[in-house]
């Protein structure tokens, strides 16, 4: 139905890959031993004093400058009270009235255009433990290695407008996060979380609708699905004479729907108050301009530069800089300026890349540098080898660590390119295949190619192609 329109806000919630977790020294590792990385500040015992992880605090902050927030030089902990089993404190430190940073935005790309959505906040926080459930035995496990585990929560305004828009939002923050190496944004593990709120209003309309909040959504793809189903779910009420109440759901992706967990709470609900045992955080200039200078170019400045600049698709973009890696070897390598853009970028990601699949490595692991890539890339531009015979060049080099040129001259790779040779070897050509001349000459354009072949054939395939294509159309025509 198109008389509606979709309003999306999002809440990620990433995990900071500090070495120690954000109140004491317990080490923040994932996939260990149940319950060996705890300690009584983690555990909540009686007494126990957190002591603030100055690393969190500068993770926190570079993530805001790149979302282009303003920093809070004071902001406070506070106090969330509830009780969960996998929150043996029964409150969790956050920061409710004053966060880290608030009022950035970050430009996504849909369908190679920007859009800017705007950032409400981004805070920090401890996360909570985990609750093991199996087949294998009643009941439930707790394993509190992830209790005080660093996040930050990142709260979008409400301004996307589609779930292709809601995806790439996600996308932009996960690869902004890689490229600032502040969190290892590995959804399989939980290190990056997001919760949902999906509301529906008619278009035109000024005011938005009731938002639902959508918990358990576990990837992009799954926050796709659960935007799409609760839409639709919305739109029908409403199509029926119905009311959107506020309300907490649980996203099944398995089964592809969502059921409701609570009404929602409010945050009063929570309790918050000032955390009594930590002090204010208090952020100097001087170390926010420190940390601003250890920003790189972040992806969508990159994935933007290189449509805009290179011509690059969208698609294309993305696939460099998507890996920083891969982005970094295209970026020396089109500063050498010995070969375009474009084709660097084909073979970063024909070639090169089922190199990385084949192996399994990444590019820093095979035998390839931006100087020796140009160079084979400029030999094939140039015609001094053919296509063929570059990629042939590429698979020696990395098994061999040779260079390009004395790999071609080896395996005498070159091409032969003399115009006068190569028109002495058409004409022979011609003059042994009649039957395909005057197949050419009575309109079967394709005999071309056959004439073509054969020179090549005739030359063990050294002939270059585009120069032999010329010289027998000049010919027969
Ligand atoms: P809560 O504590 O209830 O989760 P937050 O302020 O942390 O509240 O987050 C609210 C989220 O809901 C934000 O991401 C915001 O953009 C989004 N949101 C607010 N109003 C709407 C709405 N009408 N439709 C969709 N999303 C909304
Ligand atoms: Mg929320
Ligand atoms: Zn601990």
């Amino acid at each position: 139905m198109q008389e509606y329109e979709i309003v999306i806000g999002l809440e990620v919630h990433a995990e900071l890959n500090t070495k120690t977790k954000i109140f004491c020294r317990c080490p923040n590792s994932f996939g260990n031993e149940p319950n060996t990385n705890v300690c009584p500040v983690c555990m909540g015992f009686p007494g126990a004093l957190p002591i603030l992880n100055k690393r969190v605090v500068e993770y926190a902050v570079k993530a805001g400058l790149a979302m282009n927030c303003r920093i809070n030089k004071i902001s406070h902990h506070d106090r969330k009270n509830y009780f969960y089993p996998d929150l043996p404190k029964a409150y969790q430190i956050s920061q409710s009235e004053i966060p880290v940073c608030e009022n950035g935005y970050i430009d996504i790309i849909v369908n190679g255009a920007k859009k800017r959505i705007h950032i409400n906040r981004i805070h920090i926080e401890e996360d909570a433990g985990k609750l093991i459930h199996d087949d294998e035995f009643d009941g439930t496990l707790i394993d509190f290695n992830r209790c005080g585990v660093p996040l930050i929560e990142i709260v979008s305004e409400p301004d996307m407008r589609s779930s292709d828009e809601a995806r790439a939002y996600l996308e932009t923050i996960k690869m902004t996060l890689m490229y600032l190496g502040i969190s290892d944004c590995k959804m399989q593990e939980g290190s990056i979380r997001c919760d949902v709120n999906v509301s529906v209003r008619r278009t035109g309309d000024a005011e938005f609708g009731t938002r639902c909040e959508m918990k358990n959504v576990n990837s992009f793809s799954a926050a796709v699905r659960a935007i799409e189903y609760e839409a639709t779910r919305q739109i029908k009420i409403l199509e029926e004479g119905g009311n959107i109440y506020q309300e907490t759901r649980r996203w099944d992706d398995v089964k592809g729907l969502s059921y409701v967990m609570r009404t929602k709470e409010d945050a009063c609900d929570y309790r918050y108050f000032p955390e009594p045992d930590l002090l204010s955080i208090v952020i100097e200039e001087k170390d926010i301009q420190k940390i601003k200078s250890g920003i790189p170019e972040l992806p969508d400045e990159k994935i933007w530069r290189y449509m805009t600049s290179f011509g690059l698709s969208q698609t294309e973009a993305q696939l460099i800089a998507e890996d920083t890696e891969r982005a970094l070897i295209f970026d020396e390598s089109v500063k050498l300026k010995k070969c375009r853009p474009k084709n660097i970028c084909n073979w970063l990601l024909s070639d090169i890349a089922k190199i990385q699949n084949k192996n399994g490595c990444k590019i820093s692991e095979i035998c390839v540098t931006s100087h020796s890539l140009c160079e084979i890339i400029e030999r094939v531009e140039k015609g001094i080898i053919s296509n063929t015979a570059g990629k042939k060049v590429l698979s020696i080099m990395c098994e061999t660590g040779d260079s390009p040129d004395k790999i071609i001259r080896e395996n005498k790779m070159e091409q032969n390119s003399d115009v006068r040779e190569l028109a002495l070897l058409v004409e022979e050509v011609i003059s042994e295949n009649q039957k395909s001349v005057n197949d050419y000459r009575n309109g079967k354009k394709n005999a071309l190619g056959y004439i073509i072949g054969q020179c090549m054939k005739r030359s063990n395939g050294k002939a270059n192609p585009a120069i032999v294509k010329e010289i027998a159309e000049k010919l027969l025509d």
